[in-house]
């Protein structure tokens, strides 16, 4: 597809700010943050200088995954200085601007002053920024995307919760937004029996590699459902900070991203 083209383009190309690619899904839980974090390790350890934005407005994860809970973002010239997480890599998350444990129920234009805020910080040297998009195709998510029209963007889903990112809805969102659809990744095929090692799909497994040929997208690939990736996530050791088997799939994701 010619936008997919364009985007590797833009991709390689010299450019003076960063590279913003947004990571979308339709709902929330399919394990988008879980994508984007390990995405910057992976394309990190691969030698890019990224940086990664938080924008999920409804249950910013990343200051938890990266161990930065407690930090408070500096000002410099009214600019935001992100945040070093322990893998190196420059941060700001929504939980870093609200108080803990308060809810977020904001409206459009501030959630789009908090986003301009994070996505105008003091980026310094960063090539590639990933930005974890709040869950859903909404207004928010429109108005996030023309303003600042990521180079593309990549969704991810579980296998039976595609009907969500369809062409009808995401395809429509990032068409409208002029944003190019990177491709589609599925999480949470395949479970390994941590017993006798049975491989079932609860959910289901190959629908978006389907969807993907349909929509002629893509198809970036295929994270497992594995009790190790919640769990690492949560004590701040996300798997492709390591070298097991769990890494792979976000080597290989992120390998395709900066091809
Ligand atoms: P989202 O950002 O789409 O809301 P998360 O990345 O926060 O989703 O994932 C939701 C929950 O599922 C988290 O607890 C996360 O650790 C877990 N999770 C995500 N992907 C997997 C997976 N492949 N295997 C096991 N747990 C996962």
């Amino acid at each position: 597809r010619d936008d997919v083209d364009e985007v590797r383009v833009v991709m390689t190309a010299e450019k003076s700010g960063p590279l913003l690619i947004a990571i979308g899904s339709g709902k929330g839980g399919v394990g988008k943050s879980t994508l984007t974090a390990n995405l910057a390790i992976a394309l990190s350890r691969q030698g890019m200088k990224v940086g990664l934005v938080d924008a999920d407005i409804y249950g910013p994860s990343q200051q938890v995954i990266f161990g930065t809970q407690d930090a408070k973002p500096e000002a410099r010239d009214n600019k935001l200085v992100p945040v070093e997480s322990r893998f190196g890599i420059p941060m700001l998350s929504m939980g870093h601007l609200v108080q803990p444990g308060r809810a977020i129920a904001w409206r459009g234009p501030m959630v789009g002053n908090a986003l301009s805020q994070m996505i105008d910080a003091h980026w310094g040297n960063r090539e590639v920024i990933l930005i974890d998009l709040p869950p859903g195709t909404g207004d928010v998510q429109l108005t996030m995307l023309q303003k600042y029209k990521p180079a593309g963007a990549v969704l991810i889903s579980t296998p039976q919760d595609l009907a969500l990112i369809d062409a009808a809805r995401a395809g429509q969102l990032f068409e409208a937004a002029g944003v190019p659809i990177i491709g589609l990744v599925e999480n949470m095929a395949g479970y390994a029996c941590p017993h006798c090692g049975e491989v079932s799909d609860p959910f289901g497994s190959g629908g978006v590699e389907a969807a993907s040929e349909r929509l002629e997208l893509p198809f970036l690939g295929r994270i497992p459902l594995d009790l190790a990736i919640r769990q690492g996530s949560d004590a701040g050791d996300p798997p492709a900070a390591g070298d097991g088997d769990l890494a792979q799939p976000f080597n290989a994701i992120a390998g395709k991203l900066a091809e």
